[in-house]
């Protein structure tokens, strides 16, 4: 029976979202959030993008040092043997990949305007394919963008292809959020039925179903044979109305009525993490968790109207699914209301050890004590806002990593082909 697995998209789709995006030090505070939390892949940038190699190279490096312990880290391209080529250019120890490519007539028809057939796209694929090997890439996922568009056969003979040149997963991506759980249990049933590889879900919620259509997606995937993976986002931060929730896709799979006994997941899933994840991501991304969000919205656990409240106080099993403990709610919450003193990119030596201090960090020497402030300073230049306790105690502990983090060098395209990487 296969498993499902989650790999979040949250630092590729979520950071693509239109008004919003992340510094490079909370995308990696997302990855360590969500390593702790059990996902297993995090698609954590995009190494054709010049301003994202330093933060993808730091990240690679706390995999090497054991402080990401699990999660895999993979990175996002078009499928195209010029996309890899550069990404291994620009983050040589690159590992895990998913290239991406248009599959629907519609797109293909509609971006590139008659320049290219379902064929060239095929061979596109499989160049990309064998470029991402040459380059010792250790697992390749290839996603058809627009899936839930695309012709069926034309989707069994390109994720046939992808399969038969190398790929190890097959992201089938409902871009436009078109599928309903119906149309894509079939669709995802139907090519792992045919197939001989593991699928991904891609969702989006433009007709408000991407968690429920990643979750039926996964059991037509689990019951044609294979493993699933679904794509989510944390707080279901994405293009347009979003990506499946990460939270909700975990509370479907655990709480639905008979899904657990039969969908389980391959890797445990540590819900507890689920209040601090939310709430850094919506700390991060400057977006309010929406009061009535499944599990961390303010609501989630409220109850005011008389038959409610009464029958949640005699058994809380009358009105609600889950124990907000579960969630890792329920803790009490230190708030300043006096006065405060924050971290800013102008900060001095006397507030920022006050500061550090009421974490309980201490400094050996005043000269560590300046670095640190050097790079909180520079942390906050790309946060534009007070860093939290959990960052600073990040850049604390791994001042070389932040330093590489926090640097960005712009350059002209001729001067980066003759900088040594
Ligand atoms: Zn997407």
């Amino acid at each position: 029976m296969g498993k499902v697995y989650l790999i979040d998209v949250t630092n590729r789709d979520g950071v693509q979202t239109a008004k919003l995006g992340l510094s490079k030090l909370a995308k990696t505070m997302l990855n360590m959030y969500l390593d702790e939390m059990g996902v297993y892949q995090s698609e954590f940038g995009f190494p054709t993008t010049r301003h994202e190699s330093n933060y993808l190279r730091a990240n690679l490096k706390l995999q090497a040092m054991d402080v990401l312990k699990s999660i895999r880290l993979s990175g996002w391209m078009r499928a195209t043997a010029e996309d890899v080529e550069k990404a291994f250019r620009l983050v040589p120890e690159l590992k895990v990949l998913n290239l991406s490519i248009s599959t629907s007539s519609q797109m293909i028809r509609g971006k590139f305007l008659g320049s290219k057939s379902e064929e060239d796209i095929l061979s596109l694929a499989a160049e990309a394919i064998e470029a991402a090997k040459a380059h010792g890439a250790e697992s390749i996922g290839v996603n058809a963008e627009d899936a839930s568009r695309t012709d069926t056969d034309f989707l069994l003979r390109f994720a046939a292809l992808a399969r038969e040149r190398g790929a190890d997963r097959f992201r089938y991506c409902d871009t436009l959020g078109y599928d309903n759980p119906f149309t894509i249990y079939e669709a995802c049933k139907l090519l792992a039925q045919e197939l001989d590889i593991p699928i991904e879900l891609h969702c989006h919620g433009d007709l408000g179903m991407a968690v429920a259509n990643s979750v039926a997606g996964a059991m037509g995937v689990i019951d044609g044979g294979q493993d699933a993976y679904i794509n989510t986002t944390v707080n279901g931060i994405g293009e347009r109305a979003g990506n499946a929730d990460l939270v909700a896709v975990v509370l479907a799979l655990k709480k639905s009525k008979g899904l657990a006994r039969k969908y389980k997941f391959g890797v445990p899933i540590r819900l507890s993490m689920a209040w601090k994840i939310c709430k850094y991501a919506s700390y991060a991304f400057g977006v309010p968790i929406p009061i009535n969000q499944p599990g961390v919205g303010a609501n989630a656990f409220a109850h005011s109207s008389g038959i409610h409240a009464d029958g949640v106080l005699k058994d809380p099993e009358n009105y609600e699914l889950y124990d907000f403990k579960e969630l890792g709610r329920g803790e009490p919450e230190m708030v300043e209301t006096g006065r405060e003193i924050c971290s800013g990119e102008y900060s001095g030596i006397s507030g920022f050890k006050h500061l550090m201090g009421k974490m309980e960090i201490h400094f050996e020497s005043s000269e560590e004590a300046e670095e640190i402030l050097e790079l909180a300073r520079y942390a906050n230049v790309l946060a534009q806002k007070p860093l939290v306790a959990d960052e600073l105690r990040f850049i604390a502990r791994y001042p070389d990593i932040t330093r590489q983090l926090l640097t960005m060098t712009p350059l002209s395209e001729s001067a980066y082909r003759q900088v040594e990487v």
